[in-house]
């Protein structure tokens, strides 16, 4: 069986481990340039899988050919995070939940 639920995912239901690191993020931005934590963040945004969109999709980077819009997203956080703009980063969450919700929860 399964639910049919009306109920919007927000970020942290779609991606809860990346909302944790958001959360840090929000209290005290990125990473310092090239510290370890920032390369951990560049490896992991670059990442299909590991990336914020590839955690959605339970760690997995098929969307890249299924979805051209969740590949799209996913480069953009990745540019987002490069050119140190919390509110492009910011602004492409509030993107991928919207398409998600709308393109991924219905197909579901
Ligand atoms: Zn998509």
């Amino acid at each position: 069986m399964f639910q049919i639920t009306l109920k919007d995912l927000t970020f942290d239901e779609i991606a809860p481990n990346w909302a944790n690191k958001i959360m840090v993020l929000r209290q005290e931005g990125f990473p310092f340039p090239f510290s370890l934590a920032w390369w951990k963040w560049y490896f992991e945004l670059d990442s299909p899988s590991e990336c914020i969109v590839g955690e959605a999709y339970g760690y997995s980077s098929g969307y890249e050919k299924k979805c051209k819009q969740c590949d799209l997203l996913g480069w953009e956080f990745g540019h987002a995070f490069l050119v140190r703009s919390r509110m492009d980063f910011k602004d492409n969450m509030e993107k991928f939940v919207a398409h998600w919700n709308e393109t991924h929860m219905t197909t579901k």
